[in-house]
């Protein structure tokens, strides 16, 4: 029995699963598995233990010059896999090894040459006294050389290495253990992989050369093919329905999207207590969240918001820094920065232009209010003219003259034309000082005097007159200034 139940019928149809996907995307492998099936190791690939079975095939006899070359080829390929470490030279017909490990390798090798294969294993009797009795004479080979050893011989044995056991674990055919010994571990993935070629009817050094296929990208030649390596290809595999990993994985997203729509709960909570209790029942950081849209970096978008506020010093930090100093905010960038001020620019418009319903202008500071943004960053002086109605609500405003206002330029006749066409009850007077200092000039009063004294001919009140400066106004209505 698995570890992990898994029902024969189904490992069988797992596994037929796997053959397939391996046979039709891994070109060379039919072939590579009639060899496995005739034990031919001699057309297996040099890898080490391969290279070393290869020598012991040639029983060390180097009296033919192409056997030594060919040895020598081997060998050369066993130094590049010892990095260096493996100095190969041809003295005598007699091939000489050095190396650090030199006198190991001269002792695998001489057991080797003492144990051809078909010798030794007719005298052990199962993969375990074999790869015991190979790791005792040859040291060099360790234990899972041994059994790639064993398979390169065709020897019916799998190779126990964290490739495959890595997909039995996924595939939920044994248990992780990260606890045990190496050499336990080794001996369960041995003894799953040898149950799981009983359950499939199939060689086991077939099973361990098709998992190759299937695991391992690196060490065989079906590097395009291979599908549970590290990063497995999941969405590839047809075994996905019976995997246990890419079920776990699979509610690993599912958890992942319940804590993204919570998330996304969360931040459209201000949009919904918005629509529901309208704008002003919402804090700064609601509103400040609204703007943002989305948290960042795992902070949802109402940490952002609350930290951008507290970081700033309220909301008036938050209008004097920049777009620059916004974005260098954690999870604040460019565009939400962009945002932010649109935003505050969109409220501070609306605190000094006048509503669609025309509030009446009752005041110096609602004539501010309604005339100021008009005059921002205008380089020559202005004046116009406000008409107002009965309840003293702005009709329009008319720009009378640009340029330094002189008495010549602003004439009562043009001053009140646009006021008795729109059948004005009063009217105001507003101009700006680009120099930014609203205080009045000699010309400024004299031009009030006349205003109002036309005024009051026409029987249209003149109720102020406004300089603008910067950020400030002067009104001579205020100044007690409006006389006749
Ligand atoms: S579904 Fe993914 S993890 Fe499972 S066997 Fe296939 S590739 Fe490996």
């Amino acid at each position: 029995m698995f570890p992990m139940d898994m029902q024969s019928s189904i490992l069988i149809e797992v596994w037929e699963l796997l053959k397939a996907f391996v046979l039709e995307h891994a070109v060379s492998m039919t072939r590579r598995l009639e060899d496995q099936r005739e034990a031919d190791w001699r057309n297996l690939s040099t890898s080490e233990t391969q290279v070393l079975a290869i020598l012991a095939s040639l029983d060390l006899d180097f009296s033919s010059a192409g056997d030594r070359r060919r040895a020598r080829r081997l060998l050369a390929s066993l130094a590049a896999e010892a990095e260096g470490e493996l100095l190969v030279a041809e003295e005598d017909n007699t091939l000489v090894v050095e190396s650090a490990k030199a006198e190991q390798l001269r002792k695998t090798l001489r057991w080797i040459a003492e144990n051809p294969p078909q010798r030794f294993l007719s005298g052990v009797s199962g993969p375990r006294v074999a790869i015991r009795e190979i790791y005792r004479g040859a040291p060099s080979l360790g234990q899972l050389h041994a059994h790639k050893w064993l398979i390169a011989m065709g020897y019916p044995c799998g190779r126990p290495d964290s490739l495959r056991r890595r997909w039995l674990v996924r595939m939920g055919l044994m248990e992780l253990n990260n606890v045990a010994p190496a050499s336990r571990v080794r001996e369960e993935t041995l003894a799953t992989m040898e149950r799981l070629a009983q359950a499939v009817q199939t060689p086991l050094a077939e099973v361990d050369l098709l998992l190759a296929a299937f695991t391992d990208a690196s060490e065989t030649d079906f590097r395009h093919s291979a599908l549970c390596t590290r990063i497995p290809r999941c969405q590839l595999c047809p075994l996905r329905n019976h995997c246990a990993f890419f079920r776990e994985g699979r509610q690993k997203d599912e958890s992942q999207q319940r804590h993204l729509s919570k998330m996304m709960r969360k931040e459209s909570q201000p949009r919904e207590r918005l629509e529901e209790h309208g704008a002003r029942a919402l804090s700064n950081e609601e509103l400040l969240a609204i703007l943002l849209r989305t948290g960042s970096g795992g902070a949802n978008v109402m940490d952002v918001a609350t930290k951008l506020l507290k970081d700033a010093g309220g909301l008036e930090g938050i209008a004097r820094m920049t777009i620059g100093e916004l974005s260098a905010q954690k999870g604040i960038g460019r565009v939400k920065a962009i945002t932010i001020k649109a935003a505050l620019e969109l409220a501070r418009r609306r605190d000094t232009t006048p509503s669609t319903e025309r509030q009446p202008l009752t005041s110096s500071k609602t004539i501010y209010r309604y005339v100021a943004s008009r005059y921002e960053g205008k380089t020559e002086e202005e004046f116009e003219v406000i008409p107002l109605d009965v309840k003293l609500r702005p009709i329009n405003t008319i720009n009378i003259s640009r340029g330094t206002i002189t008495q010549t330029l602003v004439h009562p006749r043009e001053a009140f034309k646009q006021a008795i066409r729109e059948s004005a009850h009063s009217v105001i007077f507003v101009h700006n000082h680009p120099t930014g200092d609203p205080a009045p000039s000699r010309e400024d009063f004299i031009i009030t005097r006349r205003l109002v004294q036309a005024g009051e001919v026409l029987g249209i009140r003149v109720l102020d007159h406004m300089i603008i400066g910067k950020g400030c106004y002067y009104s001579f209505s205020d100044e007690g200034k409006l006389e006749s």
